[in-house]
């Protein structure tokens, strides 16, 4: 039997890409992706993976759905207000394919939690909205060596960075974003338009497919996106070797 023909149909367009071939749909197919946070970009980034029919997928969220959420977290729905957004997040998954396994993390994101289903996962997708939340991710993943993709948006802007703790030599999110800085803006004080948080998502699952099928991905770089005046911009992630979360590696 060919690798293609233990694919489903909705591979096909990746095997057609010869970057992907059926080796590389084989391995998207068999990825396991923990996702933090079912809000704007978690939605769409989960949204993503589950069309592109990878085997399983974990978000954790303890919010619930509001009527503010619904212009942009486009898994939520309004007949859905007052769930669980892990929860709401994983019925419209479970429509879209069901045939990827989904996990209903329904507890908030601390450091606990994220290390927990951090362990059963190939990839870290860290989506959250704070500060907080992506120093414990950054530190689960890197305990665990697990590859993480840190996205946020905000305003006009989105930023995707991807740490390859598969990597010795990987810069870790407080090389570049100390844990004791306290800029942390978010959008729910700054606002967001709706579809950057839609391409920021879409923009971190391509990564953690590209990754799966073993592509080039931005893997230790960052991606700066200002959908206003359409600059972009790579940048490497210097690792900081006097670091306190990563520099006695
Ligand atoms: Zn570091």
């Amino acid at each position: 039997m060919r690798p293609e023909d233990s694919l489903p149909a909705r591979a096909s367009r990746h095997v057609l890409l010869k970057e992907v071939g059926a080796e590389g749909a084989l391995r998207m197919a068999r990825l396991s992706a923990l996702v933090i946070g079912a809000g704007g970009v978690g939605c769409p980034a989960a949204l993503c993976l589950a069309e592109a029919g990878v085997r399983k997928i974990t978000l954790i969220d303890a919010d619930v759905v509001e009527e503010s959420n619904l212009a942009r977290q486009i898994l939520h729905t309004p007949a859905r207000l007052g769930m669980n957004k892990a929860r709401s997040a994983c019925l419209a998954l479970q429509a879209v394919n069901p045939d990827t396994e989904l996990e209903a993390v329904e507890t908030w994101a601390d450091a606990e939690a994220i290390a927990r289903h951090a362990q059963g996962a190939d990839i870290i997708l860290d989506c959250s909205d704070n500060f907080a939340t992506r120093h414990a991710a950054n530190r689960a993943a890197l305990a665990l060596g697990r590859p993480l993709v840190t996205v946020s948006a905000i305003r006009m802007s989105l930023q995707v960075a991807f740490f390859d703790f598969s990597r010795p030599d990987a810069a870790c999110y407080a090389c570049t974003f100390p844990e004791d800085d306290e800029a942390d803006v978010k959008a729910s004080q700054v606002g967001v338009l709706a579809p950057v948080t839609g391409i920021a998502g879409m923009i971190a699952a391509g990564e953690v497919l590209k990754w799966a099928a073993g592509m080039p991905s931005l893997a230790g770089s960052m991606l700066l996106l200002d959908t206003l005046s359409w600059q972009m911009q790579r940048l490497a992630l210097a690792r900081d070797p006097a670091c306190p979360v990563c520099g006695r590696r």
